[in-house]
């Protein structure tokens, strides 16, 4: 486990970059550019053929980084944009029209409901919210307009994993698009476009970058989705800009040794707050007690450092936020901040029972969201162990 797929590290070490491009240097040239020049009126006027045409449309720098993150997926192309959201945002605006419909599920990317119930209306597009859980039973949910089902596992805060497959071929069968957020897996341990889905995406932002410094998302697409997917994106003037799709591909040279790590951290840390008194659960697909760990073993080859937790919460509110506090204002080694995906490790507080509306969450428990960086994993236990005693210590 926590191999990725077969010649993944090679793949992300030698693909998106050609020496002889560059004088021999290992890596592809930042090239800042928005014009690009060309000799001739000839030349401009068939500017359209030419992958380099203009800063918007991509750089060698950005297509470097674009081929990579296509071989590492399986992809036909890909396609980037500024942020994970601007990518989801795209692939959306790319497949709905007016009238449509849009499957999501219940636990997808916080914004990304806010995108389903604030925008997309304006545009007459109308979503149903689904149980993560459904697998073929989101038959009984499709609707004659419906255009896209959305997918993302292990879904955000709760960590319930899909059966993709079965997803994938309810929606093959009746022509509908698919697209599944990838993120956790940093498309090292999970192949979605292998299982029959249309385009994954990822927030490169986490595991790809890899270092806390750059934003990026990136849609990975197959030859049925891409042209249209590319267009949007053109359309819409999406691109990057060439450091950042610098710093990218190099996070990604790094990918498989940093999720190999994580992923073993990930296991030791989630093994010692399952053995903890204190923890009332762990949503964690890699470990035997996950509902969904049956679907990991069969489609997975690794987990990401990024898992949940629950504390049970005492009843008096004030000692509930004391004992939060008290846990959480002291810790050594994990940060409290959005994101995840990088070198170090984050411990933040999440409320999913407040937002969900086609799952029950229970009230009475103190979810935490964990993300384990590259530290010393004894180190990270050491420090959850202290922030548990404190918990205890107000809580009581
Ligand atoms: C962070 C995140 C995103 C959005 O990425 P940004 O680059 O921050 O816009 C999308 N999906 C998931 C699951 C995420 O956790």
């Amino acid at each position: 486990m926590g191999q990725g797929g077969s010649g993944d590290a090679t793949l992300v070490t030698h693909e998106g970059r050609s020496a002889a491009d560059h004088h021999g240097a290992v890596n592809p040239a930042v090239y800042r550019a928005s014009t690009i020049l060309f000799p001739t009126v000839a030349a401009f006027n068939a500017r359209k053929s030419q992958r380099v045409r203009y800063g918007t449309h991509g750089t060698p720098t950005a297509h470097a980084l674009e081929d990579a993150i296509s071989a590492l997926e399986g992809a036909a192309g890909t396609v980037l944009a500024p942020s994970g959201l601007a990518t989801i945002s795209n692939v959306m605006l790319a497949l709905l029209d007016g009238g449509d419909h849009v499957l999501v599920p219940d636990n997808v990317y916080g914004p990304v409901r806010s995108l389903c119930t604030k925008l997309l209306p304006r545009m007459g597009v109308r979503t149903t919210f689904y149980p993560p859980r459904i697998g073929a039973g989101i038959e009984t949910l499709v609707e004659p307009r419906t255009r896209l089902i959305w997918l993302e596992s292990p879904g955000s805060l709760t960590f319930e994993l899909q059966d993709v497959p079965a997803i994938a071929a309810v929606a093959q069968a009746r022509g509908i698009a698919t697209a599944i957020d990838n993120s956790w897996s940093g498309g090292l341990f999970f192949k979605p476009l292998a299982m029959g889905i249309d385009i994954s995406v990822q927030a490169a932002t986490k595991y790809i970058v890899g270092h806390s410094d750059v934003l990026m998302g990136t849609a990975a697409c197959n030859g049925r989705t891409l042209a249209k997917i590319a267009d949007a994106g053109s359309l819409l003037g999406l691109c990057v800009g060439a450091d950042d799709a610098y710093l990218a591909l190099r996070g990604l040279r790094t990918i498989a040794v940093r999720m190999q790590r994580q992923h073993a951290t990930g296991i030791a840390v989630a093994e010692f707050l399952e053995a903890h008194p204190l923890v009332a659960e762990v949503f964690h697909p890699g470990l035997p007690s996950h509902p969904d760990h049956a679907i990991w073993k069969r489609d997975f080859t690794g987990a990401s450092g990024l898992f949940g937790f629950a504390l049970r919460e005492p009843a008096d509110k004030a000692r509930a936020e004391a004992a939060l506090s008290a846990m959480m204002d002291e810790l050594r080694l994990f940060g409290m901040g959005a994101s995840w995906g990088g070198y170090e490790s984050l411990l933040v507080p999440t409320y999913p029972d407040r937002i969900r509306t086609a799952t029950e969450v229970p009230a009475d428990l103190r979810f935490m969201r964990i993300h384990v960086g590259l530290e010393e994993p004894a180190d990270l236990i050491a420090d959850l162990a202290a922030a548990l005693d404190r918990w205890k210590e107000h809580a009581q």
